[in-house]
């Protein structure tokens, strides 16, 4: 009797097996006909200076819904992505549709957006990168001085020459490079120092931590710190309180993003945030 219970365990055991393949394999081919059909959707939250209290620029967020499915959320098929080989085509199409939508707006409102986009640490250490940044920047005929790639902290840790040359190569491009989620990954101070970036964006949980407990505002405060120290600047994740919003003030934090600012918002949610804030420019 032993051995026949083990036997169904067994069986049922590849029943789980072969239905999480089919699930794979219908997610890929989800998500590759999405990309295909032009059929996910970036949406774009405001990055607010606090020096002036205006929009400086945006950051492009992947959405994806599938009539089946319903909203996927990026946490769960960026990371599908990397593991199925659709991250790269992810990466060109994002960059493409930011690209361009950024220029649209910039020259239509006579406005300097910069606009962000992440990309995956697989992505930027392929071969052809940068080449591939080139041709965007050539056929979207964005400044890429209003170009910014964010990368997730996790890719220090299997940093190497290339992909700091990549980096190098990018900034001298015009392009700013921010590393993303700071503190959460596993970076060591001293990759910190050997990573050519521009921006620290300060990752949402240490912010979450700042009221009521001292001790988060001993962090946030020496993380910003510690940015300036190496020439960095600051952009905090994830601001939802005024509370937070002061505090970060007061530590020198450059720029914030946030939904006590605003949500990541659809392209013409965004197209009326800038007109009412250009034609009202004291409403930020
Ligand atoms: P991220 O780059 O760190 O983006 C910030 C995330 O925080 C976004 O989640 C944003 O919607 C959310 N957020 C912004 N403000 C607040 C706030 O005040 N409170 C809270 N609770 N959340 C806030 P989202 O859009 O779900 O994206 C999650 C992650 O997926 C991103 O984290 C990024 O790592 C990845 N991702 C999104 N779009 C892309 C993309 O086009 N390419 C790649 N490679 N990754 C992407
Ligand atoms: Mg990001
Ligand atoms: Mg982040
Ligand atoms: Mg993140």
């Amino acid at each position: 009797a032993a051995k026949s219970t083990r036997g169904n365990q067994y069986r049922l055991y590849r029943d789980n097996m072969d239905e999480a393949n089919d699930k794979w394999l219908l997610l890929e081919t989800k998500l590759h006909q999405a990309l295909k059909q032009d059929r996910l959707e970036l949406h774009y939250q405001p990055k607010i200076d606090l020096k002036t209290d205006s929009v400086i620029g945006m950051e492009a967020l992947l959405r994806w819904y599938d009539p089946e499915l319903g909203h996927i959320p990026p946490d769960r098929f960026i990371p599908f992505a990397e593991d199925c080989g659709l991250i790269n085509d992810i990466g060109v199409w994002v960059l493409r549709k930011a690209c361009a939508q950024a220029r649209q707006w910039n020259e239509s409102h006579d406005l300097s957006l910069r606009v962000a986009v992440n990309i995956s640490p697989i992505h930027i250490s392929t071969g052809g990168f940068v080449d591939m940044v080139r041709s965007v920047i050539a056929e979207t005929g964005i400044d890429p001085n209003l170009l910014e790639i964010e990368i997730t902290e996790m890719s220090m840790l299997d940093y190497t020459e290339d992909l700091i040359d990549t980096i190098k190569q990018l900034r001298e491009l015009g392009i700013t490079i921010s590393l993303d989620d700071f503190g959460t990954g596993y970076s060591s101070l001293n990759y910190l120092k050997k990573f050519p970036v521009d921006v620290l964006k300060i990752d949402r949980a240490f912010v979450r931590d700042i009221v009521p407990e001292k001790s988060g505002i001993a962090m946030i405060s020496a993380m910003i710190s510690l940015a300036h120290a190496l020439n960095l600047q600051v952009v905090a994740e994830g601001v939802e309180e005024e509370a937070e919003l002061n505090v970060l003030r007061e530590h020198g934090c450059e720029y914030v993003q946030g939904y006590y600012f605003s949500k990541p918002l659809s392209v013409e949610d965004f197209t009326n945030l800038i007109v009412n804030t250009v034609t009202n420019k004291s409403s930020y």
